[in-house]
């Protein structure tokens, strides 16, 4: 049976790599029947992308991964032993890699940790490195269509509520899964998640706030009539602390873009010079209409791409 994206070179394969640098098929069973992480969905994760066999971002992947672990009481290994996985699998993964295949090489790497059986004293851990999708190739250059869909709570009804896990990027996501399927049935390519709950839902689009989409985090320009431009992106209750999105606004500072945390609203977003959905893997996806209506935000995602270091500049033709 296939599994992935066939368009994608090498769609199929999967290194899967163990923490004491141990490389083995994806096809050889890991997790225990028993695991938490397959029976409740309990254990914490990241997600980077590697060029040309270099992970982009490790430390701070590896210092997020530790602070999933703090909110979820999951014990996980140390950063050393992720690091013996993360260049094993990548040296296996570029070892197999063709000679004619697209250039840069970007894969998907993995750090898993399941909780592990009920009284385990650790997480296992491993790590898997597979194709960047084409789609998010694709998509940084074709853009996404998203809906505004509801999460269920504020941002500041998230921070009281510290057992929604908002901050912690753990294995349960079911239903940011479920809100991509839901904007695919309704003719988009992706979600925003925007404030809900008794106390949002009544509130107007100048005042309910975006939070962030399933898997990407929310980023937007302004530009003011006097020339200034401004990238924002929502407070952080409620949303993950995305990596991409703080590399983001470090380079757009350094460039001479004013950036901010600020509270984004609906109407913030419908007004805005151009918005992005940021992430690890895909990079930036520019949103291309929301709630079916279209928007366009002239040549700003070249300069963007170019802040976030995308490979081949990811506004290039669709590559495959
Ligand atoms: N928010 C959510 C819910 C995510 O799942 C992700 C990434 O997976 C992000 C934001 C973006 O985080 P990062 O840029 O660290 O990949």
């Amino acid at each position: 049976m296939s599994y992935g994206d066939p368009v994608t070179e090498r769609a199929n394969e999967c290194v899967v790599a163990l923490l004491d640098g141990t490389v083995q098929s994806v096809d050889v069973p890991l997790l225990r029947p028993d695991d938490l992480a397959v029976l409740r969905g309990e254990g914490v994760f990241e997600t980077t992308l590697a060029v040309d066999g270099e992970p982009r971002d490790l430390d701070d992947h590896l210092a997020r991964l530790a602070v999933s672990a703090e909110l979820t009481d999951v014990v996980v290994p140390e950063p050393d032993r992720w690091r013996t996985a993360v260049e094993a699998g990548l040296a296996a993964w570029s070892s197999g890699r063709s000679p004619d295949g697209p250039a840069p090489d970007e894969a998907v790497v993995r750090l898993i940790a399941p909780r592990g059986p009920e009284g385990a004293p650790e997480a296992a851990g491993y790590v898997m490195v597979s194709a960047l999708p084409a789609v998010s190739r694709r998509q940084r250059a074709t853009g996404v269509r998203v809906v505004l869909l509801d999460r269920g709570f504020t941002p500041s009804g998230a921070a009281a509520a510290p057992w929604l896990l908002a901050q912690a990027k753990t294995l349960s996501y079911g239903i940011n899964m479920a809100a991509l399927r839901w904007a695919r049935s309704q003719g988009a390519d992706d979600a925003v998640f925007v404030a809900g709950g008794a106390d949002a839902t009544h509130r107007s689009a100048g005042e309910r706030e975006v939070l962030e989409a399933p898997t990407s985090s929310v980023v937007l320009a302004r530009r003011t009539p006097s020339g200034e431009r401004t990238l924002v992106t929502p407070t952080l209750d409620g949303v993950l602390d995305g990596i991409t999105v703080r590399r983001l606004l470090a380079a757009a500072g350094a460039a001479g873009w004013a950036t901010t945390r600020a509270t984004v609203t609906i109407d913030d977003l419908h007004a805005a010079d151009g918005i992005w959905l940021v992430s690890s893997a895909r990079l930036l996806a520019p949103v291309t209409a929301i709630d079916g209506i279209a928007r366009d935000d002239g040549d700003l995602t070249r300069e963007i791409a170019a802040l976030l270091d995308v490979p081949g500049g990811g506004t290039g033709p669709a590559s495959a």
